[in-house]
């Protein structure tokens, strides 16, 4: 799960991680008009004499496509305001599709000397906790660390040993940062570091992590990224959860409790069991296709699921064909058989489905789908149906 900066900059305020000030201003009526009453009350609170407004999707790179605006007066905040509310951003993150902005936050503007990185994750190597430290904030630290790998610090902390300044001062050597600075860079870090694992998250980047004029340290930018797992027990964190970002078919599938992920290809995927599943996005590969999702049912998915699947699938327009790759253990064959045949009638499908049950009451499965009348491709074994759904999708 993701959230938007600004709820970001409000969590790290509450470990008090030091954030610029804001507002939210909120898609509808009159956006320039509560755009300007925002910023009057924000200077009047802060003194600032340079506002930023910032488009709040869940994605990066909005600087460059036209999503972060700094403004020195009123009329030009009202006119960011305006111009971002509704429009279509395009970044390296959101895909060719693009985002389009439902809400800005005005902040108050900061007078950066220093641009810099600072990120915590999980790593997977070490199976600790990472703090990562650049010079290079500002830019897309993917891009630092292909071309000056040496510019990234890494600071290893053990969790069940937690955060000690020396891990601080250990980043704030390899910023650079000013002497006079150090004490405020290690409780920045350890502020980061407590808000990261109090609120069970698994990445935290603040890019730019700035260095103020007068003297500051604080969270320019700030983007999270929790363990869906742990969300039970964050309600905080949860309510944040704001489902107009997320992909439509990711939202429904949670709703059903599927695992689902959209991918790019042509083949829809029902499958049963996260390794059947990886297994069979490989083979599709393998024979020339691509998939459009990785779905798995579950092990004890009933008729409802599979349906509720298939419709999930089918929302999908790049969707040229489906496969379905069941084995089963503890879910019967018959009863999926069932399930693809109501979902299959109820939505009146088009595309061409291929079929491969194995397991439990497999006999049963493939009698039920062959006296259905309905157009399915019966396959015996991985490689037979990943070529008949290749060949489908093509055509
Ligand atoms: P991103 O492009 O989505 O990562 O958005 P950021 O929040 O990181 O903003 C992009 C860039 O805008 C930053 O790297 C800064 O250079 C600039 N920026 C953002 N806020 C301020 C501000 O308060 N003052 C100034 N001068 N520049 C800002
Ligand atoms: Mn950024």
């Amino acid at each position: 799960m993701n959230i938007h900066e600004y709820q970001a900059k409000q969590l790290l305020k509450k470990f008090k991680v030091g954030v610029p000030e804001g507002r939210l201003i909120e898609e509808g009526s009159d956006v320039e008009g509560r755009a300007e009453k925002a910023a009057k009350e924000l200077q009047a609170e802060r003194g600032n004499k340079v506002w930023v407004v910032k488009a709040q999707v869940h994605a990066g790179g909005r600087g460059k496509a036209g999503g972060v605006k700094v403004c020195k007066t009123l009329d030009e905040v009202k006119s960011a305001a305006k111009q971002i509310v509704g429009m279509k951003l395009v970044t390296p993150q959101t895909g060719a599709e693009g985002k389009i902005v439902h809400k800005v936050w005005i902040e108050e503007g900061s007078d950066i000397a220093r641009e810099l990185y600072f990120a915590v994750l999980t790593d997977r190597a070490t199976s600790k906790v990472m703090m990562m430290a650049s010079t290079e904030g500002g830019m897309e630290i993917e891009e630092v660390a292909e071309k000056h790998p040496e510019k990234i610090a890494k600071v290893i902390v053990d969790p069940t040993l937690g955060y000690h300044p020396y891990h601080g001062r250990k980043l704030c050597k390899a910023l650079g940062l000013d002497n006079a600075l150090w004490r405020e860079g290690v409780e920045f870090f350890g502020g980061v570091y407590k808000t990261f694992m109090e609120s069970d998250a698994a990445m935290c980047e603040i890019n730019p992590m700035i260095v103020t004029k007068q003297g500051k340290i604080m969270a320019l930018d700030a983007k999270f990224g929790f363990d869906d797992n742990a969300m039970f027990r964050q309600k905080d964190i949860l309510a944040m959860r704001d489902i107009m970002e997320e992909n439509t078919q990711d939202v429904e599938a949670s709703k059903f409790e599927l695992a689902y992920i959209a991918l790019d290809g042509t083949i829809g995927c029902l499958v049963n069991g996260a390794g059947l599943a990886m297994a069979t996005l490989d083979i599709i590969k393998i024979h020339g296709g691509t998939p459009a999702n990785f779905l798995d049912v579950g092990g004890g998915a009933n008729k409802e699921k599979v349906s509720n699947a298939f419709k999930i699938i089918l929302k999908d327009p790049k969707v040229k064909a489906i496969l379905v790759n069941i084995f089963g253990g503890i879910m019967k064959c018959d009863v999926i058989a069932e399930g693809v045949i109501a979902a299959a009638r109820e939505l009146n499908l088009k595309v061409p489905l291929v079929v491969r049950l194995e397991g439990t009451n497999v006999e049963k499965g493939k009698e039920l789908l062959a006296n259905s009348g309905l157009k399915i491709t019966p396959a015996d074994g991985l490689t037979d149906a990943a070529k008949k759904a290749v060949a489908a999708a093509k055509g």
